[in-house]
């Protein structure tokens, strides 16, 4: 018998009943859309019981007790750490550090590793795609070093310049920090061949896998970045948990960014000596069920495919492409779909992008609008704004067709009123 987990395509109707909060449905009775996952992505039932059964059963501080219960959430929180290196195929699960979101790890790595190797006139290689998460950290490592930032430039169709990528790594490029996949313009960027050329000026490199690992097979030993951050809650996790994965011999070279407990071998009355990574970077208590609860949601996603979702993805993304070059106020921005993730964003003709939102909210479809925290990215495409829809496994074809129903009525509504 083929599983739902087998079949050659995937089809979300067997997998949207477990997610309850997609039955919500609007004031008409029509089912509530949502494409707004790029943001965040919403849990399944068995996320939902892992964490309810954890604090239900088994929830103590980790780390620390003497006492059946803290010794059980302990082995949980390893497991968790041990589950998430196998799902990376990280070489150990000291590569894994627990962290609050993808914003939490680029800015222990510019803290941590920044301060200690960056210095006046080093530069750090960005592109011109990031979100501010992956530049603000990066601009501040340059107020306190000295350090010079350089962008890897765009084309008008929002792909990368990889003939400048050449011109710009030197040796004194110390860093490149890239997305794995714009979350405004879905573009995928190709980061073997920027991890390649980087290493072969002896930069390290970290990347943004916060629009990545959610929808694509991620190996960090065939991929050899240095750094990959990424969030729980763009993957069906819960929210307020992240991971940095970094190398072990980088990390170990790392000075801790955070203190406070469980991250010391000792304390004296004058000064401390840190612990052992991954330890070291996770002072205080840790995320400890979002850490736990984020394995149910690798299980959950390992069982779906992850192949299979971003086979899937792409085609949805594919369709609304198509969906919207029939309409003739609609500036799709980014590239062709052959080159994006599921992530779709546009612009519509003197409509500001939250008005066309509104709308689409009025008939039941929530999208994004406005910079979605990548201002340098819009300015450089010559917008403020824009509607940005993204995709997950669950949503169907046939949703997009309520997308492209609400732009009809944003145009008939706010046509008429001009
Ligand atoms: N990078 C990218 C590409 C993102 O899309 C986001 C979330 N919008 C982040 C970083 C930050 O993630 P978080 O808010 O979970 O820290």
């Amino acid at each position: 018998m083929t599983t739902r987990h087998e079949t050659a395509i995937l089809d979300p109707q067997l997998y949207r009943p477990d997610f309850p909060i997609l039955n919500r449905t609007i004031e008409d009775g029509r089912p509530f859309v949502y494409f707004d996952n790029a943001a965040t992505t919403q849990r399944p039932r068995q996320v939902i019981e892992a964490i309810t059964t954890l604090y239900e059963t088994h929830y103590g501080n980790v780390h620390r007790g003497i006492h059946r219960l803290a010794d059980e959430t302990t082995e949980l929180y390893e497991g968790a750490r041990e589950r998430i290196a196998r799902f990376l195929n990280a070489s150990s699960e000291t590569e894994v550090i627990f962290t609050s979101g993808a914003t939490a790890g680029i800015n222990l790595v510019a803290r941590a590793w920044g301060d200690a190797n960056v210095h006046e006139g080093d530069e750090i290689l960005v592109t011109e795609l990031e979100h501010h998460s992956n530049l603000v950290p990066w601009f501040q490592l340059a107020e306190r070093t000295g350090a010079v930032i350089r962008y890897i430039p765009i084309t008008d169709d929002g792909l990368l310049v990889m003939e400048e990528l050449e011109r710009l790594l030197s040796s004194r490029t110390k860093l490149v920090a890239v997305t794995a996949a714009s979350n405004v313009l879905g573009t995928v960027p190709p980061l073997p061949v920027i991890i390649k050329a980087a290493h072969s000026v002896g930069a390290l490199v970290l990347v943004d896998g916060a629009q990545g690992v959610p929808h694509r097979k991620t190996d960090v030993q065939a991929l050899d970045a240095d750094f990959l951050v990424f969030s729980g809650h763009k993957m069906l996790g819960p929210s307020g948990v992240g991971v940095l994965y970094g190398k072990r011999e980088i990390l170990e070279s790392m000075p801790p960014f955070m203190g406070g407990g469980s991250m010391i071998r000792e304390v004296r009355m004058d000064g401390f000596t840190p612990g052992d990574v991954p330890y070291r970077f996770e002072a205080g208590t840790p995320p400890i069920v979002p850490a736990i609860g984020m394995t149910a949601a690798i299980d959950y996603l390992e069982q779906v495919g992850l192949e299979r979702i971003d086979q899937y993805e792409r085609q949805l993304t594919k369709r609304l492409h198509e969906e919207l070059e029939k309409l003739e106020f609609v500036r799709i921005l980014g590239p062709t779909p052959e080159y994006k993730s599921g992530i779709v964003s546009f612009v519509v003709d003197r409509i500001h992008a939250h008005d066309v939102a509104q709308v689409l909210d009025s008939v039941g479809v929530a999208v994004r609008a406005g910079h979605h925290c990548a201002m340098p990215l819009h300015k450089r495409l010559g917008v403020t704004a824009s509607v940005r829809a993204s995709f997950y496994f669950y949503n169907m074809a046939s949703e997009i067709d309520r997308l492209i129903e609400g732009l009809d009525r944003a145009v008939r509504l706010f046509r008429r009123r001009k």
